[in-house]
């Protein structure tokens, strides 16, 4: 709690440089910063509407000092002080702002195929600073976990050698504090300070390099550095959202620097991984979700790991305001109604069963007709619930398409499966494999 009071100060301290005091009284002063939520600081608002203004007037400005302040923070969340107390039960127990993010580890890091080569690079460059990999160039899309990697190096080097001086900067911090080191020509102890920091150490991460672009003072700066570093085998470490290659803005000398040790690609994680991801989370979270929920999230958000988590913490709020368990799909397509498109207009009621015939190899006469094999059955009542599901077709409607069946028939079929769902881990698959071939249509 203390962390985030001293993190807030800061911001705050910035904030200032940068918008009215008649803004920053109204609509600042009264915030109080409760906690961290993964990358977000989250804040309290005395009214509701301090919500939408801060997400949109003020939203690009807070989050650039937020940024500024060279943390793991990255975002921020607003609630009002009636939802305080049920908020902070969704967070995972308090952590203290350290240098590294506690919860940035190799063992909180799920391995799929879209990460494997950058996790197995990153933990043999843990195991061994400055004799492998040097420099080590992590690139890869916004989310995918390039940070949370290097948090996890840093966090496993500390874990081994207390005394390894690991330096983790966003490179905006890094340029920051080039500018301050030339501000005075006179004041050698800026520049002193600069050498200090940055040559004095066993490991530097240098975070998002691509802001870079524009800044040939701090290319140069950033050459000598690397220089000094390498040449007395301490361990580089570099991120950014592309290829080396293509940071065209990049002068040619430290282009081929950052490419003379090993890059490797972050890219976006498959359904499994995004699966795991999310198991994972409710787990530390320790939240009991049920499998249709977790299903449901990944296959709805596929590019971005950040956004998928923030995605099952909305969920987990939404129920714990709305006093509900996250056992259903109704609950969270409730929950996530503003935060992605829901219902897939392109779905019809013969694609979801042309997907479940598809998927359990029987034909649509088979389906729709009066067949009591078990399998038929299934693919049935799988058809039912997702046409209900997913297009909330009216019952009587679905009841004719199968046939002419009555609507109990129906809201039988539907409430079995909605039911078998929450426990049945096969069945689960089963749904989430339909529903993968429904969207791939
Ligand atoms: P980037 O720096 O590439 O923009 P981050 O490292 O900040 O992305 O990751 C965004 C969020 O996704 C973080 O909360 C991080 O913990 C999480 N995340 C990313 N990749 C994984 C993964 N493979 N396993 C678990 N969590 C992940
Ligand atoms: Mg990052």
């Amino acid at each position: 709690m203390e962390d985030c009071n001293k993190f807030w100060s800061g911001v705050v301290a910035d904030l200032n440089t940068k918008i009215s005091t008649v803004s920053y009284d109204v609509w600042f002063s009264k915030l109080v910063p409760i906690a961290f939520d993964d990358s977000n600081i989250v804040l309290v608002a005395p009214q509701k509407n301090y919500k939408s203004i801060l997400n949109s007037e003020f939203k690009a400005t807070l989050i650039s000092c937020i940024k500024n302040q060279d943390t793991f923070v990255e975002d921020f969340i607003v609630i009002t002080n009636d939802e305080k107390e049920k908020y902070l039960k969704t967070l995972s127990p308090p952590e203290s702002l350290g240098l590294f993010n506690e919860n940035f580890t190799f063992e909180n890091f799920v391995v799929g195929e879209s990460n494997q080569i950058a996790y197995a690079a990153a933990l043999a460059v843990a195991k061994e600073p400055g004799k492998l990999h040097n420099p080590l160039f992590i690139y890869g899309g916004v989310g995918l976990g390039k940070t949370h990697i290097m948090h996890a190096i840093g966090n496993y080097i500390k874990n081994i050698n207390p005394y390894k001086r690991i330096l983790y900067v966003n490179t905006e911090q890094f340029i920051n504090d080039f500018i301050d080191s030339i501000s005075n020509n006179k004041d050698n102890e800026q520049n002193r300070k600069f050498r200090q920091k940055y040559r004095d150490i066993d490991v530097l991460m240098l975070d998002d390099v691509q802001f870079l672009s524009g800044k040939r003072g701090t290319q140069e700066a950033l050459f000598h550095t690397f220089n000094e570093l390498y040449q007395t085998h301490k361990q580089v470490i570099l991120s950014s959202d592309k290829h080396p290659k293509e940071l065209v803005f990049l002068e040619e000398r430290l282009q081929s620097r950052f490419q003379s040790g090993l890059t490797v690609d972050i890219t976006a994680p498959d359904l499994e991984t995004r699966i795991a991801i999310l198991k994972r989370k409710a787990l530390t979270k320790k939240a009991n979700v049920a499998p249709c929920v977790i299903n449901f999230i990944a296959e709805k958000i596929d590019s971005n790991i950040r956004e998928l988590e923030g995605a099952l913490s909305k969920v987990l709020f939404f129920c714990s305001l709305a006093d509900k368990e996250p056992d259903n799909i109704t609950v969270v397509t409730e929950a996530l109604k503003d935060y992605i498109e829901i219902t897939t207009h392109a779905v019809s009621i013969d694609t979801i069963v042309d997907a479940s015939c598809a998927y359990f190899n029987i034909s649509k006469q088979e389906i729709v007709g009066k067949k009591k094999l078990k399998q038929t059955v299934l693919a049935r009542q799988i058809s039912i619930y997702l046409i209900n599901d997913l297009l909330g077709v009216p019952l009587a409607t679905i009841g004719s398409y199968f046939g002419g069946r009555d609507h109990t028939t129906i809201i039988y079929a539907r409430d079995k499966i909605t039911e078998q769902e929450k426990t049945d881990n096969l069945l689960a698959l089963q749904i989430r494999d339909i529903r993968a071939i429904i969207n791939k249509k």
